[in-house]
């Protein structure tokens, strides 16, 4: 990129997934018919008062321990104020200076082409800090606007990443292990098309070793592709701009999909004086030891733990290990299926072969596949004891499981798929292609190896497609060996 360094640093919007709202007693959840699940304090009727939401602290600890930050013990709340239509308390409720977690660190897979090396890289969190969500306008045909408020109040908790990105990959991948980790904290249900987790992304070039250039504010990004779609055009435009001894406008940009651009929103001159201050209806929030220590309690085994367990023991590659982490119910059938199948790396390419294409084409997610463990197990140990070859596993007994022909074990009999493991019987089969196969055999042994696979495929063929090609093999090298 014509000697420019990109510099890229995410705030990211996480809804937490509490029974009720971040100030009231208000339910907690997506669609309920509009403006149902509201009350005086998320309607912002004067007089009334919030009262702080103790599951929304517990989860924010519970993110700030997994990213070893530091727990603040008093933090406070602020007004910060702006006009919106749903917004109806005419200001944000919103933490102040200082956060309830600030600092920790993520660690994710560095892109080689701006590091110079593969490795993971740490970035750093400059802070979290919960805050409330506004409502949301529907704008209707013929210039309606109706305005739905039960998001109004909802708790948020905005993850703000240090400037520690150097690609638009980089951002991706930050967003992929940060989304990975709240929804194995159980925090966030992690729908980025519903908005429960939301990122802005702001992105500066400089020359390498030169102080910070103007940012970008790069907003309206959901999802991973975009993120990254979005991130690396707008260096493209930056560059193109700083390379004509233009300057770069300090603004916020939306990412327009169709269009496959960024457009400028507003300029931060015209961005608007939020007038902080504290929130006089809230104490401030203070954090005792003991609550600390119930969260820390209570933390699972985090994705990057597992996905580290599985590449030590169960020598599986990183990027498989990543795919199979990607929420919780995905690794938890991964785990399941690998012990029930006694072979992880049988499991996994199960998982991310077959069953991967069968979610895709259905659009479900894992919870919703119709296979159990068990089930699946069945045949993934079938394939590894070679009692079935893989072309046949997949081909055929795959899409009877699927639709509720019977165990693994019993469509394989049905069917007659079991292959040929006597050695005998191979031996025969052997002795009988190579018999009418003098020539290959002659030039095999005259040093031409590339003919061995074409002896094979005539033993298959004799075999009509049921003996162990792994057994012809092995007696086909035996054979040629002594003969
Ligand atoms: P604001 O309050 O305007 O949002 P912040 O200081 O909170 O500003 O920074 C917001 C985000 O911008 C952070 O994620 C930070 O990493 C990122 N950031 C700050 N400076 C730069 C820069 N020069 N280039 C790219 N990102 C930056
Ligand atoms: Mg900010
Ligand atoms: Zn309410």
């Amino acid at each position: 990129m014509s000697g420019y360094e990109a510099v890229i640093g995410l705030e990211v919007h996480v809804q937490l997934r509490t029974r009720s709202k971040m100030f009231c007693a208000c339910a907690n959840r997506v669609g309920a018919p509009p403006n149902s699940q509201t009350c005086p304090v998320c309607l912002g009727l004067p007089g009334a008062l919030p009262a702080l939401n103790a599951e929304a602290v517990r989860m924010a600890l519970a993110l700030g321990l997994a990213v070893e930050a530091r727990i603040q013990p008093r933090s406070t709340f602020y007004r910060k104020q702006y006009f919106y239509p749903d917004l109806p308390k005419g200001y944000q409720i919103t933490q102040g200076p200082v956060a309830l977690v600030e600092g920790g660190d993520l660690d994710i897979p560095g892109d080689p082409t701006v590091r110079g090396a593969t490795g993971p890289v740490r970035i750093r969190l400059e802070r979290a800090h919960l805050e409330e969500d506004a409502g949301k306008s529907h704008h209707e045909a013929e210039g309606q606007s109706l305005v739905d408020l039960n998001r109004a109040g909802v708790p948020l908790l905005e993850i703000v990443g240090a400037p520690d990105l150097r690609s638009a990959l980089e951002a991706s991948e930050y967003l992929k292990t940060l989304h990975r980790l709240v929804v194995a904290l159980g925090i966030c249900d992690g729908n980025l098309e519903d908005g429960s987790f939301r990122c802005d992304a702001n992105v500066s070039l400089r020359r390498s070793g030169e102080a910070f250039g103007t940012r970008v504010e790069v907003k309206n990004l959901n999802s991973f592709r975009f993120v990254r779609q979005a991130l690396d055009h707008e260096i493209q435009r930056q560059a193109g701009l700083l390379g004509q001894g233009q300057p770069v406008l300090m603004e916020t940009r939306g990412w327009d999909a169709l269009a496959g651009e960024t457009r400028a929103q507003r300029t931060k001159e015209a961005a608007m004086d939020y007038r902080y201050f504290p929130e006089p209806d809230l104490p401030p929030l203070s954090i005792e030891s003991t609550e600390i220590e119930a969260v820390r309690a209570s933390l699972p085994e985090l994705p990057e733990r597992q996905i580290q367990r599985w590449v030590e023991v169960h020598g599986l590659g990183l990027d498989e290990a990543r795919t199979l982490a990607q929420s919780p119910a995905f690794a938890a059938y991964f785990e399941t299926l690998a012990r029930l199948s006694g072979t992880a790396r049988g499991a996994a390419a199960w998982l991310l072969g077959e069953v991967s294409r069968t979610l895709n084409e259905r659009g479900i997610g894992i919870e919703a596949f119709p296979l159990s463990p068990e089930s699946l197990a069945g045949l993934v140990a079938l394939v590894e004891a070679r009692t079935i070859s893989f072309g046949a596993a997949k081909d055929q007994v795959f899409p009877a499981l699927l639709v509720g022909e019977g165990s693994a074990d019993a469509i394989v009999a049905a069917k007659g798929l079991a292959q040929v493991r006597d050695r005998g019987a191979i031996e025969a089969l052997v002795a009988q292609v190579l018999a009418a196969h003098p020539g290959p055999v002659a030039q095999i042994k005259g040093g031409k190896d590339s003919l061995r696979g074409f002896l094979v495929g005539q033993v298959l063929k004799a075999g009509g497609g049921k003996v162990d090609p792994a057994l012809v093999q092995e007696v086909l090298s035996d054979r040629l060996a002594n003969a």
